[in-house]
């Protein structure tokens, strides 16, 4: 038997009606959409046109701010590379949070390499930012400031519309990495003040390698410093053929989370108290993160008394979620998610970040907690 899967902060699959609406493109329908001068074209051009609207309105935005990408890391190093580059002549500092995803960290390190300076606040044990901190952050060389919507480890919300606003009072661009927060949590660049925002549609049962930008073209009107040169598609700021099925599959997938929401999210919130209570009775677990303020498919906790490998060997082979370790190497680095909760490095790789989907039922909470429950008094008995 396959492990359960409940790593959906990693990805999610494609939900069915989403791959029904992608596959005719693929193959009966195969315009490029920045070719007009025949139906195929336009077919393509209107599918596309749909999605972008479907997504705008997601967030309240308007269609021709959404720039579609290959992904959310795309959207973030265009985000944060293409304001540096179009901004650098009026300031050379970036404030962001050491907690955000690596496709944020990344590009704001190789901004350091080229003599930008880079402010990285610290978060609270529960994971949230001290906007008195931000505050203080902020310079006259300040440009922008990127902070994640959703933790993808943690899944704390972080306060937007008090950092937007705090921004749009000094004049200094919001950029917001919502890859995690699309489709759980309401999302409006208007009210939160956020005036770029990456997107991602594997997160949210559509399919791999397509993600949006989110510019705004007015109050301010964002300047952007294009990553990719070519064609000039997306306004000239991305270029490259638009992957017409996959941006019909991310506009059917928002839609659905849209008429969705109303029994998902009280869904996810059932089983994510059921899997809570059902751990906590083990003893010494922690809640990594917070509980009100948090996505209501993500459970990360630390677990005491075991170690982190062992723990992993023993449930991998029946459910499938993730660590607060990388484990790309033979010793797993810990989380620098969990460390900056202040965590210990043994709390930090002892623990189990759990993605709840749309379609986990209580009877696959119940077996993979017992399957946890066994591994733990297991290991623990060992001590
Ligand atoms: C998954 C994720 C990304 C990367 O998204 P891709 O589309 O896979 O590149 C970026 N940021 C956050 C917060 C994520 O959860």
């Amino acid at each position: 038997m396959k492990p359960i899967y409940l790593d959906g902060m990693t990805t999610t699959p494609v939900d069915p009606q989403v791959l029904a609406a992608m596959l005719p493109y693929f193959s009966d329908r195969p315009g490029n959409a920045s070719n007009r001068a025949h139906a195929y074209g336009w077919e393509a051009a209107a599918a596309i046109e749909h999605a972008r609207e479907t997504i705008a309105t997601a967030i309240h935005a308007h269609p021709a701010e959404i720039i579609f990408t290959s992904s959310a890391t795309e959207a973030d190093n265009l985000a944060i590379k293409g304001v540096a580059e179009a901004y650098y002549s009026r300031g050379r500092h970036i404030i962001t949070v050491q907690t955000e995803h690596n496709a944020v960290l990344a590009p704001c390190r190789y901004l350091e390499s080229l003599g930008f300076r880079v402010t990285y606040l610290g978060v609270n044990e529960k994971g949230f930012i001290d906007l008195a901190e931000l505050e203080q952050a902020f310079t006259n060389e300040t440009i922008l400031v990127s902070v994640m919507a959703a933790n993808n480890e943690i899944g704390v919300l972080q306060p937007l519309a008090e950092i937007g606003r705090r921004c749009r009072e000094r004049g200094v661009l919001f950029h917001t990495d919502a890859a995690q927060a699309l489709g759980k949590i309401p999302l409006d660049v208007q009210a939160m003040q956020v005036d770029l925002m990456s997107l991602t549609a594997h997160k949210l049962y559509g399919p791999k390698g397509i993600g949006a930008l989110y510019v705004r073209r007015d109050r301010p009107r964002v300047q952007l410093a294009p990553q990719l040169h070519g064609g000039g598609q997306e306004q000239g700021w991305r270029s490259g053929t638009l992957a017409t099925p996959l941006i019909v599959g991310f506009g059917t997938a928002v839609q659905l989370a849209q008429e969705r929401q109303g029994s998902d999210i009280p869904h996810l919130w059932r089983l994510k108290e059921r899997l809570w209570q059902g751990l906590a009775a083990l003893g010494e677990i922690y809640l990594n993160g917070d509980w009100q303020q948090s996505l209501p498919n993500c459970l990360n906790v630390s677990i005491g008394g075991v170690e982190g490998n062992a723990l992993l060997r023993s449930i991998y082979p029946h459910v499938a979620l993730s660590t607060g370790a990388a484990c790309s190497s033979e010793k797993p680095t810990p989380s620098h998610v969990l460390l900056a909760l202040g965590r210990s490095p043994a709390l930090a790789r002892a623990s189990l970040r759990f993605g709840l989907l749309r379609t986990t039922t209580e009877t696959e909470v119940d077996f993979a907690l017992q399957q946890i429950r066994h591994s733990i008094q297991e290991l623990r008995q060992r001590r």
